[in-house]
């Protein structure tokens, strides 16, 4: 019994590092990445050769739809390319013949992902795409997803500084000198008030 669960433990474990499986899609996340079930395994894949607009980018949305209409809730092959450093399968979907990921270049709805894919045709097909504005293609200055993922803000948090605004005054009345409520002397000495900001000498140091 034991050995059969390591098994299918590893079994499963294989599932995402073959080279082709085929499973159901039952998510589509964005216009090219989409979740498929296989053997009640969800497997998480990136289209290869492409890169769709970012759900906040103009036509985020409909790249994603576009997706969904062809593949949703069907039986899909993927081909692995890789698997990337999030766990992901990048691979070549493909629904029967249909190659999709060249789909949704050919219909405007995904950049030529140049960096990581040298394939003549794709690039070509995009042009095609280009020049009949189609999809995203409407758009004449569309900024391409790797570019707009750069310009996002970055995350960097700014540190907030402790607010050093003087709300109160604090009067030492044995030598008559004034803190503020920055000072290490307000409300720390023997003899002294709660003051206005002009009663006695300001202190050296908090400038009273
Ligand atoms: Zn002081």
């Amino acid at each position: 019994m034991r050995l059969l669960l390591t098994y299918l433990l590893l079994a499963c474990s294989l599932v995402a590092a073959e080279k082709s499986f085929t499973g159901k899609v039952v998510r589509v996340l964005d216009g090219d990445t989409i979740v498929v079930l296989v053997d009640e395994k969800q497997i998480k894949v990136r289209f290869a050769h492409i890169d769709t607009p970012e759900k906040a980018q103009a036509f985020g949305n409909q790249a994603k739809k576009a997706l969904s209409a062809k593949i949703f809730g069907k039986q899909v092959r993927i081909q692995v390319d890789t698997i990337d450093r999030y766990g992901r399968s990048i691979g070549n979907v493909y629904l029967d013949k249909r190659w999709i990921n060249q789909e949704m270049i050919t219909e405007g709805w995904a950049w030529h992902y140049k960096t990581y894919s040298k394939d003549e045709k794709l690039a070509a097909l995009e042009q095609k795409a280009k020049e009949a504005n189609l999809g995203l293609w409407a758009d004449a200055k569309a900024v391409a997803p790797w570019n707009w993922r750069k310009k996002k803000p970055s995350k960097t948090t700014t540190k907030t500084q402790p607010d050093k605004a003087v709300t109160s005054y604090w009067l030492n009345t044995k030598s008559n000198t004034r803190h503020n409520n920055s000072c290490k002397w307000f409300n720390k000495t023997k003899k002294g008030r709660l003051s206005t900001a002009k009663e006695g000498k300001a202190c050296g140091s908090c400038g009273g």
